[in-house]
């Protein structure tokens, strides 16, 4: 990575992140720990300074700059704390990782905002799927496990969301029990003709079923 100073008097200095932690020096990350300048260019700057082209505390400030400047390029959020991240996160309203997981979230407030209409329209959609089975979409089940209420969330309720998605869930994981998730219509309501597919595509070639058909409404499919 190069960073040219301001003064123009040493361009094209490597910095790197990730290799040496020094224990005697630790600090926050934003504060420099774990970045590393090579050698040659902290010698000529030495030497630049002792010959009074370059202000010493300009030399630093210039130096502890560069971390914000390379901070996210280096991804130098994944190695905080996971923890401090999030609270950092909350205060500030954003973080690298929200950014970078940003249109992750969208895509999830898509689907919930897709399958929120759907269960809102059980004539037209008469049969839901969970992560446990098959459901007429007015069953009971169904309703005790989807909110009573649901609207995309937005303004600060979106942030708060964001956050809490963000730094509780991979999103390469399959894992859907993360926080916050109980906010969400998780059921997919589907029309009979979906709901067919849905069962043919579960059901094995001796006609063994790899899904549940719910006891209680016992969908009639
Ligand atoms: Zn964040
Ligand atoms: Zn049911």
């Amino acid at each position: 990575m190069d960073i040219n100073f301001a003064t123009g008097t040493l361009p094209a200095v490597r910095l790197g992140f990730g290799e040496l932690f020094a224990q005697e020096r630790r600090r926050a990350i934003r504060e420099g720990w774990g970045f590393t300048v090579e050698l040659p260019a902290v010698l000529e700057l030495l030497e630049q300074i002792d010959e009074g082209r370059v202000n010493a505390l300009d030399a630093r400030n210039y130096l502890a700059q560069s971390v914000d400047l390379l901070y996210d390029a280096f991804r130098c959020f994944e190695a905080e704390d996971p923890d401090e991240l999030r609270a950092t996160c909350r205060e500030a309203g954003r973080c690298p990782l929200c950014d970078e997981r940003r249109p992750w979230f969208e895509g999830l407030l898509d689907g919930s905002d897709a399958r929120w209409q759907r269960l809102q329209q059980p004539e037209e959609y008469p049969f839901a799927a969970g992560q446990h089975g098959l459901h007429e979409t007015t069953c009971s089940v169904v309703r005790r496990e989807t909110p009573s209420n649901y609207a995309r969330p937005i303004g600060d309720a979106y942030v708060a969301a964001l956050n809490a998605f963000c730094h509780t869930v991979d999103p390469h994981s399959s894992r859907e029990d993360f926080e916050g998730s109980r906010d969400y219509p998780r059921f997919q309501a589907m029309t009979a003709q979906e709901a067919r597919q849905w069962v043919t595509e579960r059901t094995g070639p001796k006609g063994g079923r790899n899904y549940k058909r719910c006891q209680r409404c016992a969908p009639p499919l």
